[in-house]
């Protein structure tokens, strides 16, 4: 079931901050992802390529696929032909698998960048220092068919608020930073995925322009 209510009163703070919202309906069945549509709901992310697949099949076109999980780069295929956002770039090999993909079909396949600043291990992406190092180098511009729009991150799973703040403040910084010093060569660069159902506030207030949200609206 879709959660109009809970819908609206997230959208309303998003909004205040200029953020947009990705539904995900990772897990969802697809009759609630109609219900989301209905209600004017375009942007729905997932994490599982065989599951996306599936579901981008079966429901209408106009629907904006944000890839938030982490993707194998055998599956990069069969999701860069309609694929809207991949928030979940976290090596340079898959960066140039996305561009070889998007090269073939004459695409241009939009990106964020997952930056590692969770405590726990198991969390994908590329560490803080050494992004920045790859930006000085120029190293995320030999790839023609990919725009990078920014950065994706997930904190910590923690009731410790000031530890969600620090990690979601450290990435904005590093985005601001980036932004700013590298608009020229990056002008899609404007992107900054930060915050779940659980942590979107601490998100929203640390700089964060794109929220991910499922469990509190499905
Ligand atoms: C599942 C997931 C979300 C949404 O989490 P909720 O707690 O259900 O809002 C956001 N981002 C990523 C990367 C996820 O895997």
């Amino acid at each position: 079931m879709f959660l109009l209510q809970q819908y609206n009163t997230i959208a309303k703070v998003a909004k205040e901050n200029h953020a947009t919202i990705v539904a995900v309906s990772k897990t969802k069945p697809i009759e609630d992802i109609l219900e989301a549509y209905n209600f004017g709901v375009r942007d729905f992310g997932e994490n599982k390529i065989n599951e996306l697949l599936e579901k981008q099949k079966q429901l209408p076109s106009d629907i904006k696929w944000h890839l938030i999980g982490h993707l194998q780069s055998n599956k990069v295929k069969q999701i860069v032909p309609f694929i809207y956002l991949i928030h979940s770039v976290d090596s340079i090999s898959l960066l140039e698998k996305i561009n070889n993909e998007a090269v073939k079909i004459n695409k241009v396949v939009a990106v964020l960048l997952q930056i590692h600043i969770a405590q726990e291990e198991h969390k994908y992406g590329f560490n803080l220092n050494v992004v920045e190092e790859y930006f000085k180098e120029n190293k995320f511009k030999e790839f023609q068919n990919v725009q990078i729009c920014g950065f994706m991150g997930m904190a910590t799973y923690t009731e410790n608020k000031s530890q969600i703040q620090k990690e979601f403040s450290t990435l904005n910084n590093l985005f601001k930073k980036i932004k700013n010093d590298y608009s020229n060569k990056y002008p899609h660069f404007k992107i900054l995925s930060m915050g779940m159902s659980g942590d979107y506030t601490i998100a929203l207030e640390n700089g964060s322009n794109m929220i991910r949200v499922g469990s509190s609206i499905f």
